[in-house]
C-alpha cells in the first residue's frame, strides 16, 4: 500500500534515499485527485528533474518508460533529485478516458495553473505544478491515443530567455526520434509548458508511441531520452546518446471536420504529402461520400486519427479533437 499524502502537507525534505507516495487533493466538486509521486534523491547536492507521464489517459508508452525509470535509478546513482510521475491523470486513466478528463472534459495540457478552486482539471494542473514547478528541468511524456496513429517527434517550447531556450532544447536531443520541432509562437506552445517556463523550469514534451499500444521499442525511445537528458544535465555520469535527429520549422496545421461521419485516411503518419494530395474522405453510414479532404500544401503527417468514429458535435469547452482527422506540419523547400 503507496503511503498517501495530503497535497497541502507534501514535503519532500531533503535526505537522500527513494520514496513512492500518493500525494492527494479533494476537488471542490469531491472528487479526489491521486498523483503518484516517486522522488529519487542522491547524497550529493545537484537539479531537480521532473519526469511525468500518463497526462493524456491512453499514452501508455511513457507511463511504463516512467516506470522503469522509477525502477532503475537509484539514489547513489544520482546527483540531485529525480522526481517521477508515472501516471498524472489517474482519474481518466482508470476510466481509460481518452485525451480528455472524464470529470469535466477539459484538456489539462491547456490548463494554466493557478486556480485550485476552478474545474477539477484546472485543480488538478494546479495540483501538479505545485509539484514539479521548483524543478530545472522537466520532460513529459506523450504517444498517440487510443484513437491516433503519430509518428515520433518532439515539440521543443523555444519560448523565454535564451539560456532556458537552449536548456530545453538539449533535453530532446537524446531522443531517437526523427524530428524535433522548435516553437517559437507562445500560441502554440500548452498553457502547462508556458507556465513552467514563467517558473524557470526548462521542459519538453515527448510524443512517442501510438493507438494505446505500448509498444516496446516506444518504450525505450522515452526511456532512453530521460536517462541521455540525465546526462546532458549531469546528474548521470556517462556520454549522453546523440541520435540523427531532423528539426522541422514549419507551419503547423490541423485538418478537422465540419460534419460527423466515418473517417477513411488515405494517408499514414510519417508520410510526406504533396501539395493538392488526397488525405482521406469522410462518408456517412452507408459509405456515400460527405466530403474529401486535401492537402493545402507539401506536408510531413504527424499523425492522424487512425478510428473511424468522427463527431463534429462533440467539442467541449470548444476544444476539436473528437473532429480532428490529420496533423500536419508544413515541409520547407
Ligand atoms: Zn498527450
Amino acid at each position: 500500500m503507496n503511503m498517501r499524502v495530503p497535497f497541502e502537507s507534501l514535503d519532500l525534505g531533503d535526505a537522500p534515499g527513494h520514496q513512492e507516495l500518493i500525494v492527494t487533493r479533494r476537488h471542490k466538486s469531491g472528487e479526489m485527485i491521486e498523483i503518484p509521486v516517486a522522488c529519487v534523491t542522491g547524497p550529493e547536492p545537484g537539479p531537480t528533474f521532473v519526469v511525468m507521464s500518463g497526462m493524456h489517459a491512453g499514452e501508455y508508452s511513457g507511463v511504463l518508460a516512467a516506470q522503469r525509470l522509477v525502477r532503475s535509478v537509484r539514489p547513489e546513482d544520482i546527483k540531485g533529485r529525480l522526481i517521477v510521475i508515472p501516471v498524472i491523470s489517474t482519474r481518466a486513466f482508470m476510466d481509460r478516458n481518452m485525451q480528455l478528463n472524464p470529470v469535466d472534459e477539459k484538456e489539462l495540457h491547456f490548463q494554466r495553473p493557478g486556480n485550485p478552486d476552478g474545474t477539477y482539471s484546472e485543480c488538478l494542473a494546479d495540483t501538479l505544478f505545485g509539484i514539479v514547478s521548483g524543478a530545472s528541468y522537466l520532460i513529459d511524456s506523450h504517444a498517440g491515443e487510443m484513437a491516433q496513429a503519430l509518428l515520433p517527434w518532439v515539440p521543443v517550447p523555444m519560448i523565454g530567455p535564451p539560456v532556458l531556450r537552449e536548456s530545453s532544447y538539449n533535453l530532446a536531443l537524446g531522443f531517437d526520434v526523427p524530428y524535433i520541432e522548435p516553437r517559437y509562437d507562445p500560441a502554440t506552445v500548452p498553457a502547462f509548458c508556458l507556465a513552467l517556463i514563467e517558473a524557470g523550469v526548462a521542459n519538453v514534451w515527448v510524443e512517442c508511441g501510438q493507438q494505446g499500444v505500448p509498444a516496446e521499442k516506444d518504450i525505450r525511445i522515452h526511456l532512453n531520452g530521460y536517462l541521455a537528458a540525465l546526462r546532458t544535465v549531469g546528474m548521470l555520469d556517462g556520454p549522453p546518446a546523440r541520435p540523427a535527429q531532423t528539426v522541422l520549422r514549419g507551419r503547423g496545421k490541423q485538418i478537422n471536420a465540419s460534419e460527423s461521419g466515418v473517417w477513411h485516411p488515405a494517408i499514414r503518419e510519417g508520410d510526406v504529402v504533396e501539395q493538392g494530395q488526397l488525405l482521406g474522405r469522410l462518408t456517412d453510414y452507408f459509405g456515400n461520400v460527405i466530403e474529401e479532404f486535401h492537402a493545402e500544401a507539401r506536408s510531413l503527417v504527424l499523425y492522424y486519427w487512425s478510428n473511424p468514429a468522427i463527431n463534429a458535435a462533440r467539442t467541449p469547452h470548444g476544444y476539436n479533437w473528437h473532429n480532428g482527422l490529420v496533423r500536419l506540419i508544413e515541409l520547407e523547400d
